[in-house]
């Protein structure tokens, strides 16, 4: 279960998007706002709660080189192992809170090769 933010949303409104954390984000998706300062890889995805079906657009991002042995995520998106696990906390459903979440579409994905150059965006299949 996942940290509700309700003093963020009751102040701004419904999120356009959420970071890794479930912390709700307004505005356009831009890998610089990220939870992971130090990201190389950024991604942001559709994902539905289990449960009810109600879709999120949430954040992934992951330095390069990772600190743990683990896969990119352009790697994790290609096999199809991405999870975001539990859905935000907007309270969508009474099981939405531990119902975990499902993958449905990669909206953006974002690769930073060398700090100097930027980001650079990128389709992923
Ligand atoms: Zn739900």
């Amino acid at each position: 279960m996942r940290q509700g933010y309700e003093d963020i949303i009751r102040r701004a409104g419904r999120p356009d998007w959420f970071d890794k954390n479930g912390v709700p984000r307004y505005g356009r998706f831009i890998p610089d706002r990220v939870a992971n300062v130090y990201a190389r890889e950024a991604a942001l995805v559709r994902i539905c709660c289990r449960n009810c079906g109600t879709s999120f657009d949430v954040a992934f991002s992951r330095p390069s080189p990772s600190p743990v042995p683990s896969l990119s995520l352009a790697e994790l998106i290609k096999t199809r192992q991405l999870s975001y696990g539990d859905p935000p906390n907007i309270k969508c459903c009474p099981k939405g809170l531990f119902a975990g979440s499902a993958t449905k579409k990669v909206l953006e994905y974002w690769h930073k090769s060398d700090v100097r150059t930027g980001w650079i965006e990128r389709k992923l299949r």
